[in-house]
């Protein structure tokens, strides 16, 4: 039973096919990675998903609803982005709080639910801080929480460690899977690195030039003769 089903999905930018007739399934809980080089259309199908951008035909089915005709605010998706755009003028707690104020939580509701967010991300004791005053690696963890905090369907991660140096990738990528298994929550997770692929997934979409070109776990990709 798929959670997640895109049919024949098309986009192009002007006369720029990106993809065409782009088709996949995700179960629910599922972890998903997207790998591919630079430039196959990685972050187009997730910004499609996500409905930053249009699509020129198709279905994306969350649930048993069709997403296409919502507004990005009615997908009930998180998305994590590489660069990842906090405010610069709003607190940490401010930053995760964004989303649910657009939602007009209230303020109790929404104070308890940015803790929870923040004590997930081992960032618990930074709500007054600032932006500026974080490394990277925290930065990202916000970003994190902030897509969390609105408890999404679905989480959408768009190269999120790859502004990252070595060692915090590899504590954040694990941290990444902990949080996702405890919520269950599915997740597609876009990267060109094949080792975050291979020790992060329950499944690998290897795409290429706009067309997922094969699907498996990473044992049944990289061990086929
Ligand atoms: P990836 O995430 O795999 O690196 P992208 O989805 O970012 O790939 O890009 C796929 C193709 O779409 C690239 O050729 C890119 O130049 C093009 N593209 C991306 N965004 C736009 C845009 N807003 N307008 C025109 N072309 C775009
Ligand atoms: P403020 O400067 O607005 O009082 P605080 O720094 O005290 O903000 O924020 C504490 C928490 O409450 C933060 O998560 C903040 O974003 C959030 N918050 C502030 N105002 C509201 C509001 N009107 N509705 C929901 N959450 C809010």
């Amino acid at each position: 039973m798929s959670f997640l089903s895109i049919q024949n999905l098309h986009k192009s930018y002007g006369d720029t096919r990106i993809f065409s007739d782009i088709n996949c399934e995700i179960a629910q809980g599922e972890f998903v990675t997207l790998l591919g080089p630079s430039g196959c259309g990685k972050s187009t199908l997730l910004r499609c998903i996500a409905g930053l951008t249009g699509v020129d035909g198709g279905q994306i089915i969350l649930g048993d609803q069709d997403l296409v005709p919502l507004t990005p605010q009615k997908r009930g998706i998180g998305m994590v982005f590489q660069s990842y755009a906090l405010f610069p003028n709003m607190t940490v707690a401010q930053n995760v709080a964004f989303g649910l104020r657009m939602q007009k939580v209230a303020r109790a509701e929404s104070d308890k639910r940015v803790q929870e967010a923040l004590d997930m991300v081992e960032l618990g004791e930074f709500a007054t801080r600032y932006p500026h005053q974080l490394s990277g690696g925290q930065c990202q963890r916000v970003a994190l929480a902030r897509s969390l905090v609105t408890r999404p369907r679905l989480l959408l991660l768009d190269e999120p460690l790859s502004a990252l140096d070595a060692r915090i990738r590899k504590h954040l990528r694990e941290q990444i899977r902990a949080i996702q298994q405890e919520l269950n929550l599915t997740t597609i997770f876009v990267t060109h690195d094949q080792e975050e692929a291979l020790t992060m997934s329950d499944r690998i979409f290897l795409m290429n030039a706009g067309k997922i070109v094969q699907s498996g776990d990473a044992e049944t990709l990289y061990t086929a003769p």
